[in-house]
């Protein structure tokens, strides 16, 4: 293994892989910045899960008792009709918080979890964003909106699928961002329901609605997925966007009226189109993109987040290894982590179409299954090949073995 020392590295987006990488990077040596865009480390956001191989990053990085310690411990879920009473209940075991060799924890945890774990050894800087990048032959001149002028050897976007490190040196990102026919909204809400780790499903022609609450929460998450074709907006337009969903949640019925009032107060509210980004290639230069900037596999693969944790680990460890030599590093970074990126894709285009069943037909087999298959003796069954199917794509990266530096267990 070889160490190596002053290389500093800005990192643009303190979400999950800017912190994962900021993280590793320290403990080989470098020095990382984190840029984020946002006054404030942002808290928001779903259940996300850590899944196969992300998991032992997740031990390597002496987070995982605190992750486990803040699961969302979900006991199960149910489908409702349009008067909410229950259509059929699936424990935790077959889908939700209890399934083997899964954690779950809301995003905003973890974010949080992993900001703290770096703070005091990663220089973030809060409420900036670069402005220009400039690369010459040893290094990169970064300006930002500050003002500030500042020089590394390399930098990377790590700022998420609408990716602003992309865009400088990429170009637009209509090039690289395929739209999967749908967009999903989170905000929370009062627990009206009084839902307990607990989760509640609704299903229209179309459109999806489901209310949550996790372990140790006193309000309600909700999530609204629906079926469009590519809309036009600016993602920094909020209000636009709680608009759109207004208009796409018309008519609905169970609590969606009164969950649209609340979402248009959120002041976390999330929206976004479920989309995959493509590329061929993750650098140019000095500037190398990470997480969904590099290959956002969309919520519907419920793998970004772990896609993440292992791209900033391969990345800090490939550096490592190449004795700070980019050209080397990028490529094998890219070499290992690409065809699981591929899978998880793939398998991600698959479920968003069930995340939007079309037709009222289709949507009463998907409830008489639903009220059916727990009460038969091939449940465990059904219940095994899906999860087969996830843990297979979330064990497609491979954790490479980068040398003896000290993991925490
Ligand atoms: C607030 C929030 C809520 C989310 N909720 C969910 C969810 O409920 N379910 C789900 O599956 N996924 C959610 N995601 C996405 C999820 O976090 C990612 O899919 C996954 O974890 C990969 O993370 P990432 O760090 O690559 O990108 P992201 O999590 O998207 O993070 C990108 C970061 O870059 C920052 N950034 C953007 N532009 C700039 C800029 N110009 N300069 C500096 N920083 C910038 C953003 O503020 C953000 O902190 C959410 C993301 C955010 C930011």
């Amino acid at each position: 293994m070889t160490h190596t020392t002053a290389k500093t590295v800005l990192i643009s987006g303190a979400s999950i892989a800017g912190p994962a990488l900021a993280y590793w990077l320290h403990e080989y040596g470098f020095t990382p910045t984190v840029v984020e865009r946002a006054p404030e480390l942002r808290t928001g956001g779903y259940k996300v899960d850590i899944r196969g191989t992300a998991i032992e990053v997740c031990r390597r990085m002496g987070i995982l008792d605190e992750i486990r310690t803040n699961s969302t411990d979900m006991d199960g879920g149910s489908y409702v009709d349009e008067a909410g009473r229950t259509i059929g209940e699936m424990p935790a075991e077959i889908f939700g918080g209890r399934v083997e060799g899964d954690d779950e924890i809301m995003r905003g945890e973890l974010a949080r979890i992993m900001y703290e774990r770096t703070r005091d050894d990663v220089e973030y800087l809060f409420g900036d964003s670069i402005a220009t990048l400039a690369e010459d032959a040893d290094g990169v001149e970064v300006t930002f909106e500050s003002g500030l002028r500042r020089r590394f050897d390399l930098v990377v976007g790590a700022d998420g699928m609408h990716s602003h490190t992309r865009r400088l040196v990429f170009g637009d990102e209509r090039q690289f961002k395929r739209h999967l026919g749908a967009y999903i909204s989170i905000f929370t809400a009062p627990n009206h329901l009084g839902l307990e780790r607990w989760e509640t499903y609704h299903a229209s022609p179309g459109r999806l609605t489901c209310v949550y609450s996790s372990a140790g929460e006193t309000d309600a998450k909700n999530m609204f997925v629906f079926a469009s074709p590519e809309l036009s907006y600016d993602h920094r337009d909020v209000a636009t966007q709680k608009r759109m969903l207004a208009d796409a949640s018309a008519g609905g019925r169970w609590e969606i009226p009164r969950l649209m009032r609340h979402a248009a107060d959120a002041d976390d509210f999330y929206f976004d189109s479920i989309a995959l980004v493509e590329m061929d290639r993750w650098s140019k230069g000095r500037v190398v993109l990470l997480g969904d900037a590099a290959h956002c596999a969309s919520p519907a693969s419920g793998q970004g987040t772990g896609l993440a944790l292992l791209g900033a680990y391969t990345l800090a460890g490939e550096l490592a290894a190449a004795g700070g030599d980019h050209r080397v590093a990028f490529e094998a970074y890219e070499r290992v982590m690409r065809p699981g990126v591929e899978r998880n894709q793939k398998m991600a285009e698959g479920f968003v179409k069930e995340l939007t069943v079309d037709r009222k037909w289709k949507i009463a087999l998907r409830m008489f299954m639903v009220r059916t298959l727990p009460k038969t003796p091939w449940k465990n069954l059904i219940a095994k090949k899906i999860r087969d199917e996830i843990q297979a794509a979330a064990r497609a990266v491979p954790v490479t073995e980068y040398g003896t530096l000290a993991h925490a267990a």
